[in-house]
């Protein structure tokens, strides 16, 4: 046993820790759990504990359904909601899938995004994220079918003594301080009811588990509240959509491979490769990045979403934005792909984002000009004479430009991609085949 693993041990003791909830998370990315006896740990450390992977969306084909889940103790976490004078204490750690034979299972999603970062690795590359998480938060309890209600009906950065959310905030982010997850900001978003909070950057492996924590962390202190919080990317018509934009750098060592300085705003020859990596793959990699029908009504309705492929310095209409330098933060060159939504499986969009910055990186491509005016108010025939393109317009679109992408099929590896596809063909089947109230109002008096 490795000094982490007895760390682990010694801690479940010593908090007298009774349940350690396994934790792991599908191809779509919703998280799974299993509990086990602190007695059984130490066994899953050396051989791993097996489970039926068939069961699970995307895992394995049925006859090879047997899998193992080998805890990561470097992500072991008391659950602090879970825990306290009258309970018992409850505790998480992040698995690995391994396939019976003791290799890492290619279609868990951590493993998809630890191949991508093996493969930066190799070039002497670390890759950091920071996102920038907005929910709703609506009254509870959930009605499923009905028009979730907000919980107040003011907008961004506004300060609302007594409100809700300002109590929300405070607790959501002590639980998540509590569990290692550093947060920089939190604020009101735009919609009504709609908040933000930003991670700290970390390496990519850490905050997509971070993210997964989150989710977990805001609904249950939501569902505390009477509350309950959506990560759903649009949830109102005729509200802005709830994106996670993801600021993106790589690093050498202790230096951002992003920096020059004295450059154009202080934009290294790597990371201007690695933009446009991003902005040629970027319509491949959207049903990764934004894999939901309901994701496209956020990138088609406004509400400060991206539709087009396109980058600039400080322009929230642009696909890619590169934040304001600021010297005193040293070398936080970084850049910000806004497309991302907040249901994407963090795992598979890291994955995806750094496997096209890195090509553009190794193929040496050259950075289109970037766009400094406001792209959605100039007309078609501009944006074509600029060169700027569109984003998938709906799922099936976004799929049918991924079903061509070697990048992406490379990236998520043939059982992923596979079942991805076919997962998300059904979706718009199931979505296509309904007739909507919209289309009764428009059509039934007329037709
Ligand atoms: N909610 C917007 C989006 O969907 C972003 C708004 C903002 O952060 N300025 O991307
Ligand atoms: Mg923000
Ligand atoms: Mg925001
Ligand atoms: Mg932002």
């Amino acid at each position: 046993m490795d000094r982490q693993q007895e760390f682990v041990l010694r801690t479940i003791e010593e908090r007298d820790i009774r349940f350690v909830r396994l934790w792991f998370t599908d191809v779509i990315g919703t998280l799974k759990s299993v509990a086990i006896a602190p007695a059984e740990l130490e066994g899953a450390f050396g051989e791993g504990i097996g489970f039926d992977g068939s069961a699970i969306e995307g895992l394995s084909r049925v006859s090879e359904s047997d899998m193992l889940l080998r805890p990561d103790p470097s992500t072991f976490q008391v659950l602090p909601w879970r825990t306290d004078a009258e309970h018992p204490g409850t505790a998480r750690i992040f698995c690995d899938i391994h396939t019976p034979d003791g290799d890492p299972a290619r279609s868990d999603p951590r493993n998809v995004l630890k191949r991508a970062l093996d493969r930066a690795a190799a070039q002497g590359y670390t890759f950091y994220t920071h996102p920038e998480i907005e929910f709703y938060l609506f009254k509870g309890p959930l009605v499923r079918g009905a028009v979730p209600e907000p919980v107040d009906y003011v907008g961004y950065f506004d300060n609302f003594p007594g409100g809700t959310t300002h109590d929300f905030r405070r607790t959501a982010i002590t639980v998540l301080e509590s569990m290692g997850i550093s947060v920089e900001f939190s604020h009101h978003e735009g919609g009504p009811g709609q908040n933000e909070i930003d991670l700290r950057y970390a390496d990519a492996l850490t905050t997509a588990d971070n993210v997964m924590t989150f989710r977990t962390v805001l609904k249950e202190v939501a569902g505390e509240m009477g509350l309950y919080a959506s990560f759903m990317p649009k949830p109102l018509e005729g509200q802005p959509g709830s994106g996670m934009h993801t600021h993106l750098s790589l690093f050498e060592g202790d230096s951002n491979a992003f920096y020059e300085a004295g450059a154009e705003f202080q934009l290294s020859r790597t990371a201007r490769q690695f933009i446009a990596g991003i902005l040629r793959h970027a319509a491949e990699i959207t049903a990764v990045t934004n894999q939901f029908v309901n994701s496209y009504k956020r990138l088609w309705s406004g509400g400060e979403a991206p539709s087009y492929v396109s980058w600039g310095h400080n322009n929230r209409s642009a696909l890619v934005r590169v934040p304001m330098y600021k010297p005193s933060k040293g070398q936080s060159v970084r850049v910000e792909y806004r497309a991302l939504d907040v249901a994407a499986n963090p795992y598979l969009a890291f994955a995806v984002l750094l496997a096209a910055g890195l090509k553009g990186v190794e193929e040496g491509y050259e950075l289109p000009a970037g766009a400094e005016d406001d792209i959605w108010s100039l007309t078609d025939a501009e944006r074509r004479a600029m060169g700027i393109r569109p984003l998938p317009s709906n799922l099936d679109h976004a799929i049918a430009i991924m079903e061509d992408s070697e990048l992406v099929a490379e990236t998520l590896g043939e059982g992923v991609f596979d079942y991805f596809l076919r997962n998300k063909r059904q979706e718009w089947s199931d979505y296509r085949s309904q007739v909507t109230p919209f289309e009764l109002h428009r059509f039934l008096p007329m037709l």
